[in-house]
């Protein structure tokens, strides 16, 4: 019989282990590591650890800040002239939402028709989970890894990684690292395995209208007395066109990317389609520009959102012109629009279009730059080679509307690596939302994909 190669090896490791791997999913799902919630944070930071331990990975150990969730670090370092891989995840999850939502335990895992159910599971528990276990496919399947690997799980990704920036700063040597692979986005769907492109920038502001120093008559004054809630319902929609079409200049044509050739066939969602996904009630219109394709209008072009309004509650609300009013708003970006020049336009235009010399104080929140992968590099096909043999199916090449801020970090820190951003959930995921899930056999190929993709990125792999 033939000698079994290292990738077969380590191959038949991770099926071996799959049932092993589920169980440590539910372990890590029912630690409630919301963000706010400290000592879960350090709880699942520490079981991680003690997975990454038992795994056979070298230097484990937990990197803390004041403030800071621990980033959970391990490495492999065995040859350094070999490329080295960052997998990164984060273990860190949503709040569960209103429990009633729910049809289980949001931090209780549970298996139901084939997926497994719980806070995490998604988005990005089995993300976690999918690194340990390729990793340790290879450390007990095979005796060692193929090339060099730094894991590092993160405990702040879902309050946008606010740290991270100052950890590769800190941290540059230790991290540095020559590709990433990021499971946290989306496969299109359920059995077809994705390569996330480009993300959508973010710019996040808190607009402030005040008029006189206190709430008037709406009777005696209205007609006369600028009302603040009307006026900043004014600035918002003269914001956007009627089709929702973003007005600033720096986003008319700027920073867009050139769909690639493999994403094309992408371009023919239909509006049925997402109507679907989306719970549209009939009648009700999709928005934006219709000359454009619906692929186009989530990843690559502008929108902006009302996420927050502070007026008095309609119930027990007053007849009468308030003094103040705020909203909040979340303006997504073309993956490579400068976003610092945007928050400078949305602020200035929102002053230039203040009524009634009402007082407009704009305060920006958040101002995050998209990112877009060059395709060209090898390690991208080396990635679509390891989807495309698990999931015995095609990869289709995605973009995002969301955000993933630390992809544009690690551009900038260890000069423009190549990032695998794979998808770890699928259209029925409902991450953030309550009833969040994981397709269990798309999970099993994710993990086994993982695993090829170490020995697909090694250079001892004749095609790399
Ligand atoms: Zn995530």
């Amino acid at each position: 019989m033939a000698e079994l190669t290292d990738q077969a090896k380590a191959l038949r490791q991770a099926a071996a282990d799959h049932t092993r791997n589920i169980a440590s999913l539910c372990e890590l799902i029912r630690i409630p590591s919301v963000s706010s919630d400290q000592e879960a944070l350090i709880t699942a930071a520490e079981a991680i650890r003690a997975e990454l331990k038992e795994s056979g990975l070298q230097d484990v150990r937990l990197i803390n800040g004041s403030g800071v969730a621990p980033y959970v670090f391990a490495q492999w370092i065995d040859n350094p002239r070999l490329p080295t891989v960052m997998l990164y995840a984060h273990y860190d999850v949503q709040p569960a939402g209103e429990r009633s939502q729910w049809s289980s335990e949001p931090f209780v895992s549970i298996e139901r028709e084939g997926r497994l159910y719980g806070r995490g599971a998604a988005d990005d528990k089995g993300g976690v989970v999918a690194h340990i276990a390729a990793v340790r496919a290879w450390l007990k399947g095979v005796g060692r890894l193929p090339l060099n690997v730094k894991l590092l799980i993160e405990g702040e990704e879902e309050i946008g990684s606010k740290h991270f920036a100052a950890l590769l700063d800190s941290h540059a040597e230790l991290l540095k690292s020559d590709v990433v692979v990021i499971p946290d986005s989306m496969n299109w769907n359920v059995g077809d395995p994705s390569l996330t492109c480009s993300t959508r920038g973010a710019v996040t502001a808190i607009v402030e209208l005040t008029g006189v120093d206190h709430s008037l008559h709406s009777g005696v004054w209205g007609g006369l007395a600028p009302d603040p809630v009307m006026g900043i319902c004014q600035m918002l929609s003269m914001l956007v066109s009627g089709d929702g079409e973003v007005q600033l200049e720096s986003l008319r044509r700027e920073g867009r990317r050139q769909l690639d050739e493999r994403e094309i066939a992408l371009r023919g969602i239909t509006g049925e389609e997402v109507a679907i996904r989306i719970g549209l009630p009939k009648g009700m219109s999709l928005v934006g520009d219709p000359n454009i394709s619906l692929a186009d209008r989530i990843w690559n072009e502008p929108c902006i959102t009302v996420t927050g309004f502070d007026a008095p509650a309609v119930n027990g609300a007053p007849n009468a012109i308030q003094g103040v009013a705020r909203a909040r708003i979340n303006l997504r970006l073309p993956p490579a629009a400068d976003p610092s020049v945007v928050a400078a336009q949305l602020a200035s235009y929102l002053e230039r279009h203040t009524p009634h010399g009402l007082k407009c104080t704009v305060t920006m929140t958040s101002v995050q730059a998209g990112w877009v992968a060059d395709l060209g590099r090898p390690e991208y096909a080396a990635g679509s080679r390891a989807l495309a043999a698990a999931y015995e199916r095609p990869v289709s090449y995605l973009g995002t509307g969301g955000t993933l801020p630390l992809l544009r970090w690690i551009a900038k820190f260890f000069n423009n690596p190549p990032c695998l951003v794979l998808g770890t959930e699928d259209p029925m995921s409902n991450a953030h939302g309550p009833d969040e899930s994981l397709e269990l056999a798309d999970w099993h190929k994710l993990c086994t994909a993982q695993t090829l993709l170490l020995g697909e990125l090694s250079p001892a792999n004749a095609q790399f």
